[in-house]
């Protein structure tokens, strides 16, 4: 059926059969029909709606996911081969990548929708069409370059809606229309990913790479992910783009109401809004002012019926995440809220007049955007255990003692469609044939994988597969970045965005510690190949500059005749899905070395378990879970405790230049930094600015476990030399990663909040 509807498309499209298109062609063709059988795919009625806004949707490419979950991507890869083509390449050549998030955050959300389509659950997303995404990284002289990424064709996923709305800022007044994107959930039902963007919008005021001008709203606001926020016209701008967000998603979410008969006093009988971190708690606000203003409510009810509506999820404790709008700017952007956000927070003030730390707005007239969510929405969700406890017991804490009903967790998942199914078809192929596929349904399944840990036939096939997927990252690194990687040596990745929290510069060092001996004679049993990726914030100079040293170590090492046989850097460039899904499947040690207590909870560690990796890490976020879950000899877990990092902090008793002194380890890696070797190759202020923050401030701490970290790399690559040990670490970690379906989050999202259906 599917196959002739293939042919018959081809046919009327391009007047020719599938073995006589090209690809581009084909992509086109398959764009086409699965479109069609998601339009025709059952829709999900139900009288109560979720609406998950979002700032960011990482849905990475969609051709192969969407055939998957239609269950139609066996018989069109049959069709394909017959003619020597696949849908890998074709989706490869020819589908761009959106890139319409950061990182973790947007993933989740896009793996989020995957679930609630699959689940059933009648909801949607909702966010901004950016067109050129975050942006493209490139790096040139050792450096990041930023360029625009264009994703938008004729031949995108976008459909366009006749939906259009009009959005009042303080200055001026935009139009909207509203495109979609059909999220298709496994087993064919589908739910839209409903995306704003500016009627007015103009691509042309892009010179230069990413810069534009700032202030010229009507034609920036949906141009990129917000950009660079380090001056006052990028926050403005940040803000002009949430209000546009939330605006159009409130006014979106009353039509809907009123077009379903319902009575908007009975609003959250219908209605639950997910408040995906803070970007988007202008909708409290905005949604109180509609009601007041449009639909008669008084200030009372309107507020009682929007609180009963919304929900939070805090994605972070780093206080420069938690949004703190400066009053003056929301005056400038937003003047219709300001009166509604200075009557919320008066009523808090006046209910709390000596805890200062619960108000909306501070003495310096800044809006704590996380206190609105808090005291205006019937949940606070963290998205790890060790993160929910930290919000309940120190960051949050006043909030816990005053709502303590309100706190519940969370801990984040991954599709298992798109990074197991899709990613590693080799790897589910074998699964199906050794526990059957129940799993794809019920994640937990995976635990019957356990059954097999002696069983030799099973253990040596998961490491042919790990092999065979190691040796398809090779070529295509070297068709990408033109570096030849050796299959043979063990493939040890860090993969996530650029921040000094997660220690890329930890991972660093090790390396230099690593050359330095090799230098002096002690040289590794075997190869081992350290993958970096990683984008960093463009305002985010010591981002950057760490950026700049792994690229500078890539140069020394990958070109130094007495190490480069033993140990290689490299650092893939313009990191994303697509990239995700070729490294992740071939990673034997899964770096997940954040400084305790301040990664929520990561995603790419799930993603890597579920490939077989073993975890190299600190017990943060959902480590902690991965680390009961498999036990303390099925990973490899170092460095000071969440509590010890927390009482660093409070005491402000951290003096990295001490540890700098003291240990002759640390002293010499760090030197290296500035040593005439990497002055060779590098910038000097850049190395320089990196050498200083070491020695002055190091303020998330890489320092303090260094040495803990060089120990238990030696460990993990003296364990992998164990190969039956290894192998059954292996199977262990893929038995064990069910818990972190995205379909098991959604469960409890919808048991506890959402009480869709
Ligand atoms: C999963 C994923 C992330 C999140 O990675 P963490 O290590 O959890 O921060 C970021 N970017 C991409 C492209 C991903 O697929």
């Amino acid at each position: 059926m599917v196959k002739e509807r293939f042919d018959n498309l081809c046919r009327r499209l391009y007047g020719r059969p599938v073995f006589q298109c090209t690809n581009h062609e084909l992509f086109h063709v398959l764009l086409t029909l699965t479109k069609d059988l998601t339009a025709e795919g059952e829709e999900i009625h139900s009288d109560r709606k979720l609406y998950y806004i979002s700032a960011e949707f990482l849905i990475g490419k969609l051709l192969s996911n969407n055939l998957i979950n239609l269950r139609i991507y066996e018989e069109i890869e049959e069709e394909l081969n017959k003619c020597g083509k696949s849908i890998a390449v074709i989706e490869d050549e020819e589908e761009p990548e959106p890139s319409l998030g950061n990182g973790g955050l947007g993933r989740l959300a896009a793996c989020f929708l995957d679930s609630i389509a699959t689940l059933g659950l009648n909801g949607c997303g909702v966010g901004l069409n950016y067109h050129f995404g975050l942006f493209h990284q490139a790096f040139r002289e050792h450096l990041q370059c930023e360029e625009k990424n264009e994703w938008i064709t004729d031949r995108s996923w976008l459909k366009k809606t006749n939906i259009s709305f009009d959005v009042c800022f303080g200055d001026e007044t935009v139009t909207s229309e509203l495109y979609t994107i059909d999220v298709v959930g496994y087993g064919g039902k589908r739910i839209p990913l409903q995306l704003f963007d500016l009627k007015t919008v103009d691509e042309s005021i892009v010179k230069s790479g990413i810069d534009f001008d700032k202030t010229a709203v009507r034609k920036n606001l949906t141009l990129f992910l917000y950009p660079d926020d380090s001056d006052e016209a990028g926050n403005l701008l940040r803000i002009y783009q949430q209000y546009f967000m939330v605006s159009n998603a409130a006014q979106l979410i009353i039509k809907e109401t009123k077009e379903a008969g319902f009575d908007l006093h009975e609003l959250h009988r219908h209605v639950i809004i997910q408040i995906n971190d803070t970007h988007p708690t202008m909708v409290i606000p905005e949604l109180i002012r509609i009601l007041t203003q449009q639909e008669e409510f008084t200030f009372d009810d309107a507020i009682d019926v929007v609180s009963k509506t919304c929900a939070y999820t805090n994605h972070t404790i780093l206080s420069e995440a938690l949004e703190k709008w400066p009053l003056p700017y929301l005056d400038k952007v937003v003047p219709v809220l300001v009166p509604i956000i200075k009557e919320l927070a008066n009523r808090i003030k006046k209910a709390h007049p000596d805890k200062s730390e619960l108000w909306i707005i501070d003495d310096e007239k800044r809006v704590h955007m996380a206190h609105i969510d808090i005291h205006y929405g019937i949940s606070v969700n963290g998205v790890a255990a060790i993160h929910t406890d930290i919000l309940k017991n120190t960051e949050l804490n006043q909030f816990y003692k005053l709502y303590p009903e309100r706190f519940n967790n969370k801990t984040n998942g991954i599709t298992f469609r798109r990074w197991l199914l899709s990613c590693n078809r080799e790897l589910s192929g074998l699964l199906d044939k050794t526990i059957g596929t129940g799993y794809r349904k019920d994640a937990t399944e995976l635990k019957k994988l356990l059954d097999y840990r002696d069983d030799p036939a099973v253990l040596d096939a998961i490491e042919k597969i790990k092999r065979d997927n190691k040796e398809k990252l090779v070529s295509y690194i070297e068709k990408q970045e033109n570096i030849h990687l050796s299959a043979d040596s063990i493939f040890d990745i860090q993969v996530k965005r650029l921040h000094e929290y997660k220690r890329q510069q930890m991972n660093a060092l090790y390396i230099i510690h690593k050359y330095l001996e090799i230098k002096a004679g002690k040289k590794p049993v075997r190869p081992i190949t350290f993958i970096f990726g990683a984008k960093a914030a463009p305002a985010y100079v010591i981002a950057r500059d760490i950026i700049h040293l792994i690229l500078v170590l890539s140069e020394i090492v990958n070109n130094d005749p007495e190490v480069k046989d033993f140990i290689k850097v490299i650092m893939v460039s313009n990191y994303n899905v697509s990239y995700a899904e070729k490294l992740i499947p071939a990673c034997d040690i899964s770096e997940q070395i954040s400084l305790a207590s301040k990664e929520a909870s990561g995603t790419s560690n799930m993603k890597f378990m579920l490939n077989g990796a073993v975890t190299l890490g600190t017990d943060d976020g959902a480590n902690v879970e991965i680390h009961e879950l498999v036990g303390d000899d099925n990973i490899y877990i170092f460095g000071a405790d969440a509590d010890t990092v927390i009482s660093h902090y409070k005491n402000e008793d951290y003096v990295s230049a001490e540890l700098y002194e003291n240990s002759k380890v640390i002293k010499e890696a760090v030197d290296f930094i500035v040593s005439d070797k990497a002055l060779e190759i590098g910038h000097k202020e850049n190395l320089e600015r990196l050498y200083n923050e070491f020695l002055n401030k190091d303020y998330f701490m890489t320092l303090l476990d260094l040495e803990a970290y060089i120990a238990k790399k030696e460990e993990i690559f003296a364990d992998y030399e164990n190969r039956e040990k290894w192998k059954r670490m292996s199977l262990i970690n893929i038995a064990n990663a069910g818990f972190f379906s995205s379909d098991r989050t959604i469960e409890q999202y919808n048991r506890d909040i959402w009480k869709l259906k």
